[in-house]
């Protein structure tokens, strides 16, 4: 499938699971599509992400905090309370993230080893923003566990150090360390409140 027509299957398929579906081309479209998201004064929280760093995300999100626009709570900065910040998280107005994988079925799928990037995009804060490169778009959910096993979890394992075989090889080896970072599964289908997921697809490549 042409990358225009899985892109804009993807998008109607979210739609129809009740997840709001916008294409950006670029960073910069990004940047300007993504004020919409944040009122002032919300609480803002985000999810670990490559994505959000390479679009600008994460620092268009800081700034947004230090000029007093919106409530910042950042996880990345030194000495920040990690515990509770992923608390937090559960009632922020708006938490952002990125994706391991969106199927063109209109499905999230992530795997998480804490669990608390899993656990709020599935409850908790009002309102979730997922900003995903077009390459996370795969066919089938089958292809979205192995983009996971094969790309997203030896990738992750490698930028957070852990002590994991993929981490050495870049290949998932169904290990049973304790730095696992497969723990949580999820697929996240059809939503109950319309558009509280809105997905911002990019029309360049970004994470993993
Ligand atoms: S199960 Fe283990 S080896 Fe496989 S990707 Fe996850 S952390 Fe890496």
């Amino acid at each position: 499938m042409e990358r225009k027509e899985l892109i804009e299957l993807t998008m109607r398929n979210l739609k129809r699971n009740n997840m709001d579906a916008v294409y950006v081309a670029n960073k910069e479209e990004l940047k300007q599509t993504l004020k919409r998201y944040f009122k002032e004064g919300d609480m803002v929280t985000f999810g670990g992400s490559m994505t959000l760093k390479e679009t600008g995300v994460y620092h268009y999100l800081k700034e947004l905090g230090e000029a007093g626009t919106i409530d910042f709570l950042d996880r990345d900065v030194e000495g920040a309370d990690v515990q509770s910040i992923f608390r937090s998280a559960f009632s922020s107005d708006v938490y952002v993230t990125s994706t391991n994988a969106l199927t063109k079925n209109g499905w999230l799928f992530n795997v998480d080893g804490n669990g608390n990037r899993v656990a709020a995009m599935i409850f908790g804060p009002k309102s979730v923003v997922v900003i995903a490169g077009y390459n996370k778009i795969v066919e089938t959910k089958e292809e979205a566990e192995e983009r996971v096993r094969k790309i997203a979890a030896p990738k992750n394992a490698q930028r957070l150090h852990l002590d994991t075989p993929c981490a050495k090889t870049g290949e998932c080896m169904h290990c049973m360390s304790d730095q696992r970072i497969c723990c949580s599964y999820t697929f996240l289908g059809k939503q109950r409140i319309k558009n509280r997921i809105k997905v911002i697809i990019v029309g360049e490549e970004y994470g993993y």
